[in-house]
C-alpha cells in the first residue's frame, strides 16, 4: 500500500456479469482490479496479490463468503466489503460478525460500491496512521484519545473507561453499524458471543451523560452506529 502504484482491489463473485461490471467501475475510479470466481481462488489471490481491499460476494459456488471472510481474517486485516442478497438481514449481521468491514445489498448502484470502497480505504488508512493522541469530533462532541478526555461544547464530561472506549469505537466507525457482539469483542476483548446486555447498559450510560450530544443511534435488531451526518432520526434505512 505504501508504493506509488494504484491500489489493488480483489473482486470475488461467480456471476461474471456482476464481476466485470464491478471491475469496470473500480478501474474507472483508478483502482487495479483482480477477479476471483470461487472461494478457493479468492483465498489464493488474497494471499498472493496482497489486495488493499476485497469485495466479497456471500454466495459462491464452493466456499461461501462467510468462510472466505473468516479464513482471510485469520491471517490478514485487509478490509472486506461484503455483497449480500436483498433482505438478508441475518447474513448481513453474520458478515459483520466474521470481520467484514461493511456490506452492500444486491442489487446495488456501482457508484455506491465505489464510494464505499473509497470510504473503507480512507478509514483503514486513517486508522493505521492515527497517532495515539487522535481526536474525533461530532457536532458539539469532541473526544481526545491521548488525554482520554470528552467534551461537549467545551465542557468536560466524565466517562468510565469502557464508556470512553465504546464511544471512540463507534465514532471511529462513523456510518457503519456495529453489532453488540462486535462491540463486545473490540471494546471488552471478548472473543465469544457474550453478555451483550453489557453493551446496552454502557450505551444507556453514554446517552444519560452526553444527553442531546450523544451521537449513538440504535439500529433495531442489529446494533449501534454513529450516523455520518449530524444526529438524524433512527437509522432504519441502515
Ligand atoms: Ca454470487
Amino acid at each position: 500500500m505504501a508504493d506509488s502504484g494504484r491500489q489493488r482491489i480483489l473482486v470475488v463473485e461467480d456471476e461474471t456479469n456482476i464481476a466485470s461490471f464491478v471491475a469496470m467501475y473500480l478501474q474507472k475510479a483508478g483502482f487495479e482490479v483482480g477477479v476471483a470466481s470461487t472461494g478457493h481462488e479468492a483465498l489464493a489471490k488474497a494471499g498472493s496479490d496482497s489486495p488493499a481491499l476485497i469485495v466479497l460476494d456471500l454466495m459462491l459456488p464452493d466456499l461461501d463468503g462467510i468462510d472466505v471472510c473468516r479464513r482471510v481474517r485469520m491471517g490478514s486485516d485487509v478490509p472486506i466489503l461484503m455483497l449480500t442478497a436483498r433482505d438478508d438481514d441475518v447474513d448481513k449481521i453474520i458478515g459483520l460478525e466474521v470481520g467484514a468491514d461493511d456490506y452492500l445489498t444486491k442489487p446495488f448502484n456501482p457508484r455506491e460500491l465505489v464510494a464505499r470502497v473509497k470510504s473503507i480505504l480512507r478509514r483503514s488508512t486513517t486508522r493505521r496512521t492515527l497517532p495515539e493522541g487522535g481526536t474525533l469530533e461530532q457536532g458539539p462532541l469532541r473526544i481526545d484519545s491521548g488525554r482520554r478526555e470528552v467534551t461537549v461544547a467545551g465542557k468536560e464530561v466524565q466517562l468510565a473507561p469502557k464508556e470512553f472506549d465504546l464511544l471512540w469505537e463507534l465514532l471511529d466507525h462513523r456510518g457503519l453499524v456495529l453489532t453488540r457482539d462486535q462491540l463486545l469483542e473490540r471494546v471488552w476483548g471478548y472473543t465469544f458471543a457474550g453478555d451483550t446486555r453489557t453493551v446496552d447498559v454502557h450505551v444507556g450510560q453514554l446517552r444519560r451523560k452526553l444527553g442531546e450530544a450523544c451521537p449513538i443511534v440504535t439500529v433495531w435488531g442489529v446494533g449501534y452506529k454513529v450516523a455520518t451526518e449530524p444526529k438524524a432520526a433512527h437509522a432504519s434505512r441502515a
